[in-house]
């Protein structure tokens, strides 16, 4: 479908575009994302046409959730080539605002934090993300003031947190999650694939390898399943596993042997200088 994709660059034409008032009980989506979309992200867009009547997606690298020597300066910027892809995609608003638009008292003092949840995994390793991504989402939140919006299982801790923040702020919207999209050989689709050259491109499999390895074993429970992931890594010994750990897919808190539930299986590696993650639904 070839739609007609309004795109939006600052906070009051966003507003009064979007306003609650004038949506003559039309129900609208928000999908945030940094751009440089593919068709993990379509698959998002398709979700939110499904769930409301209007669809906005936001289109902004955020450099709050982004540590210092990270790649906020590297990450792909192509608005026009994404603003084509939506409006295929049957999008009604792009909201792509500049970072003094999003940020005109930088650095900002006022943060959404994450708290312990936000600390561990992900939290780890980059210790200011998620109090960044928290903060920019509640901000995307007030500006389009959507019924939905939409949030991939790729980055489940990301969707985790974002479900904990709209309970805990009493935010009136409903997180609509959409499931993993992959490519034929089983690498989550991301952005930052666009990095992986030669010979990484095909190491990247050992992320998802390694996940089916330590589902098939779920069933003799997380030391087994978490040793079974473990050795589909070895056989990639150039790339660095940051994490490679099991959740309760509840609570989000971290389980060991003996426990019993839905969980998540969630790694995080470097193939070459490209981070990248994933995770799985298992059952123990
Ligand atoms: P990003 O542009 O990377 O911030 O992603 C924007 C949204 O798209 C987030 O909610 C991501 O979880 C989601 N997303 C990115 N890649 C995928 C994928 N392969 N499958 C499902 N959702 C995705």
């Amino acid at each position: 479908m070839l739609c007609v994709t309004t795109v939006l660059q600052t906070i009051a034409e966003t507003r009064s575009a979007l306003a609650r008032d004038g949506r003559a009980g039309q129900t609208v989506a928000l999908v945030p994302t940094m751009g440089a979309l593919h068709d993990g992200h379509l698959s998002l867009m398709r979700l939110a046409r499904q769930h409301a009547d209007r669809v906005v997606v936001s289109i902004f690298v955020n450099p709050l959730q982004f540590g210092p020597g990270e790649d906020y300066d590297a990450y792909p910027r192509q608005l026009d080539a994404d603003v084509r892809l939506l409006e295929r995609a049957g999008v009604d608003w792009v909201f792509a605002p500049s970072v003094e638009q999003m940020y005109p008292n930088w650095p900002t003092t006022t943060m959404v934090t994450a708290g312990d949840a936000g600390r561990i995994l992900e939290g780890e390793f980059r210790p200011t993300h998620f109090d960044g991504v928290l903060t920019v989402v509640a901000k995307l939140f007030a500006i389009a003031q959507p019924d939905i919006a939409i949030f991939g299982q790729k980055d489940a801790q990301q969707l985790a947190l974002v479900r904990r923040m709209v309970a805990d702020l009493n935010l009136p919207l409903r997180i609509v999650a959409a499931p993993i999209a992959r490519e034929p050989d089983g690498l989550a689709r991301s952005s930052r694939n666009a990095y992986l050259v030669g010979a990484d491109r095909e190491r990247a499999t050992v992320l998802s390898r390694a996940l089916a390895a330590a589902a098939a074993a779920a069933t003799s429970g997380v030391s087994a399943a978490l040793a079974a992931g473990r050795s589909a890594y070895d056989t990639e010994p150039s790339v660095q596993v940051d994490y490679l750990e099991a959740v309760d897919a509840a609570t989000f808190t971290p389980v060991s042997e003996g426990f019993t539930g839905d969980a998540l299986l969630l790694t995080a590696a470097r193939v070459g200088s490209t981070r990248l993650i994933d995770n799985v639904e298992v059952k123990f």
